[in-house]
């Protein structure tokens, strides 16, 4: 499984190419982005054709995750006449997001997701997880060929990881802030994000999400200091392997 990149500037664009969230994640036959906020469909188009997307997963309808769907809406509609593309995403989000163009026609076919649902896509087995944070909000966790990887999608303190049992191989976790300016309950602190994956055992953490002033750099530190190990950083265009 190989998980790239392609936005990851927390809850709004950071100067110097600083899309929002978005995960380009490829697992045997399935290719899987995850997340598109604004500025991920440029970058998602730089590591693969939008044609041969299996699906599309939205966490939650805040802008910075989902606006990106437009783009796609249009270039399979009215360039590519392309229809049908699988997308997962909670309950309201369609309706939610066709107010602002009408009706997406049949460029899509939507699969609400709740809290324990299961799906597969291609080789890819996905389960999802409410959390902490106040719009219908997913975490997902994508397993294939006996590895796992966990992203927390927007949450605050009061879900964590460990909804998905322990181990994972990676949990990709949103820190949206440093501990002693927290600014509101609803996202984690790179120190919750640290402490919350080492209590589930988990192999490795890249932290994303981050509030775009702050110096990631202590982000990273103090997550390092929680987690107990070196934690990575989320950037766009990074790749990694699962
Ligand atoms: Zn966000
Ligand atoms: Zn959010």
């Amino acid at each position: 499984m190989e998980l790239t990149v392609l936005g990851c500037s927390g809850s709004y664009g950071a100067p110097a190419g600083g899309a929002c969230s978005g995960y380009l994640v490829r697992a045997g036959d399935a290719t899987i982005w995850m997340d598109c906020g604004n500025g991920s469909f440029a970058n998602l188009q730089q590591h693969v054709d939008p044609g041969e997307l299996s699906a599309v997963v939205i966490t939650h309808c805040h802008a910075d995750h989902c606006v990106d769907i437009y783009g796609v809406h249009v270039m399979f509609r009215y360039g590519r006449k392309l229809s049908g593309l699988p997308v997962y995403a909670p309950e309201g989000a369609e309706a939610l997001l066709a107010q602002l163009v009408g009706s997406f026609g049949d460029t899509f076919d939507w699969r609400t997701v709740r809290d324990g649902d299961h799906a597969s896509i291609g080789d890819a087995a996905l389960r999802f997880s409410r959390t902490d944070h106040p719009p219908p909000t997913v975490a997902v966790e994508i397993a294939h060929d006996g590895k796992r990887l966990v992203y927390t999608a927007d949450t605050g303190p009061d879900w964590t990881v460990g909804a998905f049992g322990e181990g994972a191989d990676l949990v990709l976790s949103e820190a949206t802030y440093l501990h002693d300016d927290i600014r509101a309950p609803i996202h984690l602190s790179a120190r919750q994000a640290g402490e919350q994956a080492r209590a589930a055992n988990a192999r490795r953490l890249i932290i994303t999400h981050l509030w775009p002033t702050l110096d990631p750099l202590a982000s990273v530190e103090e997550a390092s200091e929680a987690f107990g190990r070196e934690v990575g950083l989320a950037a766009p265009h990074l790749s990694t392997h699962v």
